[in-house]
């Protein structure tokens, strides 16, 4: 009987990376690279902000782990984290689908809002996370932003913000539009004040998001590879009846035309965004 037992546990157990296939991965020990196609513990993986150590492919990173990673111990103060998330237009099944990635992703939204310290130095910042309904911009997430942002313009803070957005929540209609225009104006107010904004890319930004408060920092920065873009490369080649360059719509496209100011690889984020707040910084550190 117990001669079973240790058949059966040997066959699951004793997995050698080498003869792995896509399937065999154990779920949550090892990850393999979507780009190279290694494979790696999941841990070590984490511990390098989920940068390959292959190829530096930067994989996705929730929320909090990027708080966590990049401002001081204990100094972030979380705003609004129970502002619930509506049904405006009645959406089929909408309510449905927020509540399976609140269970997925252990959020409210696709945003976590408020403020701390990165060395020692005081901001502002809004984190999305693509994991929640792909990142996009419902009236929730809107809301959250400019109430971060207010925040900031109260308590004379600069303010950043890491976009990762598939662009307006499509079931929330005209009203997910409504939040470009009200995050781009908390945005002015902020800056009319005299304050900083710096605008972080992540993959990916695109639609509404590319199109408003992501495009409009004092200083605009993005992952490495990140896609960026308002529309879909398909429609753009379809409109211009053009074939488009490869690495259209990538940060590193972006940063040789001009619109960005930096491509910065996650393990200098903190370093970078120090040394921002360093020279704007106005005594009140
Ligand atoms: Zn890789």
């Amino acid at each position: 009987m117990f001669k079973d037992i240790f058949k059966k546990s040997k066959k699951k157990k004793y997995v050698t990376v080498k003869h792995m296939k896509d399937n065999d991965v154990p779920e949550g020990i090892m990850v393999k690279c979507p780009k190279c196609e290694k494979i790696m513990y999941t841990k070590e993986l984490q511990e390098n902000l989920n940068v390959c150590f292959h190829c530096d492919h930067h994989m996705a990173l929730n929320a909090y782990d990027r708080i966590d990673a990049l401002m001081d111990k204990s100094s972030f103060v979380e705003l609004d984290a129970q502002v619930e998330t509506v049904n405006p237009l009645n959406f089929p099944n909408y309510e449905e689908k927020v509540e399976k990635d609140k269970a997925k992703t252990d959020l409210n939204e696709a945003v976590v809002t408020g403020s701390g310290t990165i060395n020692g130095y005081k901001t502002g910042i809004a984190v999305m996370d693509s994991r929640f309904r792909m990142g996009s911009m419902g009236t929730v997430v809107g809301e959250k932003i400019t109430r971060a942002i207010e925040h900031a313009t109260r308590n004379n803070m600069p303010f950043i913000i890491f976009t990762a957005s598939g662009g307006a929540r499509m079931q929330e209609g005209i009203l997910s539009l409504m939040q470009m225009a009200k995050v781009s104006v908390a945005l002015n107010r902020h800056s009319e004040a005299g304050l900083l904004y710096i605008a972080y890319m992540t993959h990916p930004t695109t639609g509404g998001v590319s199109a408003s408060f992501a495009s409009v920092g004092d200083i605009n920065l993005a992952e490495p590879e990140s896609l960026i873009g308002f529309a879909g490369r398909r429609i753009i080649e379809q409109t211009i009846n053009e074939k488009l360059p490869d690495d259209f719509q990538t940060a590193e496209f972006l940063l040789e035309h001009g619109q960005l100011d930096k491509v910065v690889h996650r393990n200098e984020m903190k370093e970078v965004l120090t040394t921002i707040l360093k020279l704007h910084n106005r005594g009140e550190a």
